[in-house]
């Protein structure tokens, strides 16, 4: 493993998987007890005590969560349960202690029902859990710090994972990147998604009972990954984020650029111009997105207006200099549409507006195009090759974020 992912000089882990498990083990430990002594409200000085409240995607009207010494405070000491499973129903709550993994209803322990419908869970280490989908493909996942249960009106549960912020972080690297691209460049994702939730989290810290969304409304994250090469990923850059002008910077990312990424400020509006401006990638080029096409039934086109007949041809209008598709005007026999560019990807979900070309090629329309994603900030197959030809995270950042600084969030 490199020392110096960051570009600076940094202490590299132990190189025998014996003691990266303890250094695993001890930088959960470490987490978990600062994110307790927060939970509690003990000061804490350390940042590492971080905490992201991620809204639990769809667990429909129960949720089971398997875990060492799980506690309910509200409900009193519950000895050596395994298992709570939770269900909504007619008056708030029902929360059902299970001491054994496999016990059926009729065996557990007396439930207890809590009228106002809300519940915190808390457990030590790592916890699993299955919702109400139970074939929940995700149930080997392990979540660390506390969950907050609460019965929504429409008779669903809604789940807040309050979880320490550098564990999460393993989690949407896992997710958005996976564990296989080089240290360089998880490092710089690592940086991305800490200071995506961190924004994230300021925006919706008034208004709202979590920070993120566990999906691709915000980033994806579906358990901690301990693999090797995220746990290092997330040390080396533990409480760093991207600053600009002093000010916390929304990293946003994306999966491929295409050889250029999009002017952020053209498409988000809420971020500053100078670290989002569009600059060259030349490193993305492997991605199996990096050009594409894709074919559209020529029949499809009547949704938009187009006659069922005749060939038709297409006039491009971008909306940015980069290329991408701002509307399309169709003409056939029958006369001419304007279609904007959410209408075409409705017909088929394209993998990016930028589009170089649309033609008729008889029964089908084909699409070309380039790049997988919105084309915003980091690229994050750029990354993977601008690491592999031996770029830092620094420098990959200072690309892709032009006039943006790493910093840590103490100086923020
Ligand atoms: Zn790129």
């Amino acid at each position: 493993m490199s020392p110096n992912i960051l570009g600076w000089q940094l202490p590299s882990l132990p190189k025998s998987r014996g003691k990266r498990v303890l250094v695993f083990a001890g930088f959960v430990l470490v987490l978990v007890v600062l994110s307790r002594c927060a939970f509690r409200g003990a000061p804490t000085a350390a940042a590492t005590s971080e905490e992201i409240r991620v809204l639990i995607a769809a667990p429909e009207n129960s949720i089971r969560i398997r875990a060492q010494d799980l506690r309910c405070p509200r409900i009193g000491d519950l000895g050596l349960v395994h298992a709570i499973e939770v269900r909504t129903q007619a008056k708030g709550l029902l929360v059902i202690p299970l001491r054994e993994e496999r016990q059926s209803d009729a065996m557990s322990e007396p439930a207890f029902v809590l009228d106002d419908g809300n519940v915190d869970i808390t457990w030590l280490g790592p916890a699993t859990w299955t919702t109400g989908a139970a074939s929940n493909a995700n149930s080997s996942r392990q979540h660390f710090g506390r969950l907050t249960v609460h019965a929504a009106d429409d008779g669903s549960l809604r789940c807040v994972l309050h979880a320490p912020l550098e564990l999460y972080v393993t989690g949407v690297i896992a997710a958005e990147m996976g564990t296989s691209f080089p240290p360089a460049a998880l490092a710089a994702q690592a940086i991305a998604a800490r200071g995506f939730a961190l924004t994230a989290r300021a925006r919706r810290k008034d208004s709202q009972d979590f920070d993120v969304f566990d999906d691709e409304r915000d980033q994806v994250y579906r358990g901690v990954d301990a693999a090797p090469s995220l746990i290092e990923a997330v040390r080396a850059t533990t409480d760093l984020v991207l600053a600009y002008d002093g000010t916390l910077l929304r990293s946003y990312y994306a999966s491929t650029c295409g050889g250029r990424t999009r002017d952020g400020y053209a498409f988000f509006r809420d971020v500053p111009r100078e670290p989002f401006r569009g600059v060259v990638c030349e490193a993305c080029s492997d991605s199996p997105l990096y050009r594409w096409s894709r074919k559209i039934e020529r029949g499809a086109f009547t949704q938009l207006g187009c006659g069922r007949s005749g060939s038709l041809s297409f006039e491009l209008f971008a909306d940015d200099d980069r290329g991408d598709l701002e509307k399309v005007r169709i003409t056939g026999p029958h006369g001419a549409v304007i279609a904007p560019a959410s209408s075409l990807s409705r017909l088929r979900p394209l993998p990016s507006r930028w589009i170089d070309s649309i033609r008729d090629r008889g029964d089908d329309v084909e699409v070309r195009g380039r790049g997988f994603g919105h084309g915003v900030g980091l690229c994050q197959y750029g990354a993977r090759g601008y690491a592999r030809a031996g770029w830092s995270c620094t420098a990959i950042l200072q690309h892709y974020f032009p006039g943006a600084s790493i910093t840590h969030l103490r100086d923020l």
